[in-house]
């Protein structure tokens, strides 16, 4: 069959809408980057077309629908062409506008990954995220990218492909040495306009989520915080699955009308992928150019985490977590899950009811607003297994869940479940346990 030829899109020029503008203080002027918007008396926008390249970017920073882009006969012409054309993955007649649209996130491929370091060292979110990416880009049929940002960071480009990224984009300068928003979102944001990806995620870690607003922000596009779920339609469109309304509905987040498609995923959530050190890929080496004068934060000192006990530990590094709900009555009760814990080479962790009681610290809590885990086994002990609770460890590979009520809704996502009083259950899988020891057979999580 005759392959389609390809019409070039006509980018349009940008124009005002009489009595529609508010003047609200010229963020359209602000948004043009090519200097093409000067403000009148009233505040309105003069647009000069023979610097407006078309961008859309004022038309969608306008918070009073004031902009439009205009296009010529010929050029809606041309619009009407990429329509009918475009009718075939539409379900309905699409408006010259639409078809404008629609040309325009065509031209957006690929899907990227933004890989997180600290100082050279990745945050494994990133991984989780090629996992996840490269499911994505299998059904688009289009290539999964990394986007590696530092300062002598090249050995991360070798990490992205053993994790599944076939082409990684690579700024390397002293510049990016620690991690600071407005370099590191100049950077992607460069990236972006020129590679055009239909995607990006991000990890929803503290850097990430300060990163990706600020992306998202710049690129007048949308970005879908806390993902736990990311598939596409038949459209193509990226389906941005998360908790809404406290937790109590899941929520499918589509961004429509904008491109990129920006998402961010917290650490655990996906799971790892195979890590294969033979992959190869391309690496396309970029610079951007950034002076450290014309940066205004300056990092003066790092100064490293070194909390201690029971505020130290790192739940979503951890294999085996026991849990414990406000069931276990008192904080003095977790001293007996801190002994299985240890049997069991684990880590105590606990529901939000236990934070607000005071019981434990806020570090220890799973769930929405807590960590979010995805150990090899889970013990919940007294959880009810609110959904606020269930969205944080239900990607765990084993869960037992002790509760004395068999209704409890954590036995609906459990493994195993066991109907009775934690007070009894667990000292006596603490006694079968010692007991297995003594007799010379080793007990890991697998024997419990
Ligand atoms: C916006 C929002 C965000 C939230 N985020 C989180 C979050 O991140 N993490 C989280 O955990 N919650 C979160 N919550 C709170 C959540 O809705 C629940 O209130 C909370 O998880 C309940 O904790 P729990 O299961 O320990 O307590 P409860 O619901 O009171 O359950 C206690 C359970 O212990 C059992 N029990 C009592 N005694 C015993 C015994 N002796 N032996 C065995 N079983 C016993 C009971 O049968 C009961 O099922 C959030 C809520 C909101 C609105």
């Amino acid at each position: 069959m005759e392959e389609e030829k390809k019409i070039k899109k006509p980018r349009g020029i940008a124009r005002l809408i009489p009595d529609k503008c508010i003047a609200c203080g010229a963020r359209c002027q602000a948004s043009c980057p090519k200097d093409a918007i000067e403000m009148n008396d009233k505040g309105e926008p003069i647009i000069n077309v023979e610097k407006c390249i078309g961008c859309r970017k004022c038309v969608k920073v306008c918070p009073a629908d004031a902009l439009e882009m205009y296009y010529t006969p010929e050029e809606q012409r041309i619009l009407a062409e990429i329509a009918a054309r475009a009718k075939g993955t539409a379900d309905k007649e699409l408006s010259i506008d639409e078809a404008a649209t629609l040309a325009e996130i065509k031209e957006y491929r690929g899907v990227w990954v933004f890989v997180e370091h600290t100082g050279g060292e990745p945050a494994v979110v990133s991984w989780e995220l090629l996992g996840a990416g490269a499911a994505l880009a299998m059904t688009l049929d289009v290539e999964l990218c990394s986007v590696v940002i530092g300062d002598k960071v090249e050995g991360l480009c070798q990490e992205s492909f053993a994790y599944g990224a076939s082409r990684v984009y690579l700024i390397d300068d002293p510049v990016f040495h620690h991690y600071r928003t407005e370099p590191y979102y100049k950077a992607v944001c460069y990236l972006a306009d020129k590679y055009k990806p239909e995607i990006i995620l991000v990890g929803a870690t503290g850097l990430g989520r300060d990163l990706a607003g600020a992306v998202a922000t710049k690129l007048s596009t949308g970005l879908t915080a806390d993902c736990t779920g990311l598939a596409t339609d038949d459209r193509g469109f990226l389906l941005q699955t998360r908790p809404a309304f406290g937790g109590n509905i899941m929520a499918t987040i589509l961004t429509e009308r904008t491109r990129p498609q920006m998402a961010t995923v917290r650490p655990h959530v996906m799971p790892l992928p195979e890590r294969d050190a033979s992959r190869k890929g391309e690496i396309v080496r970029e610079s951007i150019q950034l002076s450290e004068e014309a940066i205004a934060t300056k990092v003066l000192q790092v100064i490293e985490d070194i909390r201690k006990g029971w505020e130290c530990i790192d739940l979503g590094e951890a294999e085996v977590i026991v849990s414990g709900g406000r069931g276990m009555g008192s904080w003095e009760n977790f001293v007996m899950l801190q002994k299985l814990a240890d049997e069991l080479n684990g880590v105590v962790g606990c529901s939000r009811a236990v934070v607000e009681a005071g019981w434990m610290p806020a570090e220890r809590q799973v769930g929405q607003t807590g960590k979010t885990v995805r150990p090899k086994l889970y013990i919940a002990c007294g959880i009810s297994g609110a959904i606020q609770h269930l969205v944080g460890m239900q990607g765990s590979d084993i869960i037992i869940a002790i509760n004395q009520d068999r209704k409890a809704p954590i036995f609906e996502v459990a493994t195993y479940g066991i109907v009775g009083d934690v007070f009894q259950i667990v000292p006596a899988i603490i006694n079968r346990i010692k007991e297995l020891r003594a007799r010379g057979q080793v007990v890991t999580y697998k024997d419990v």
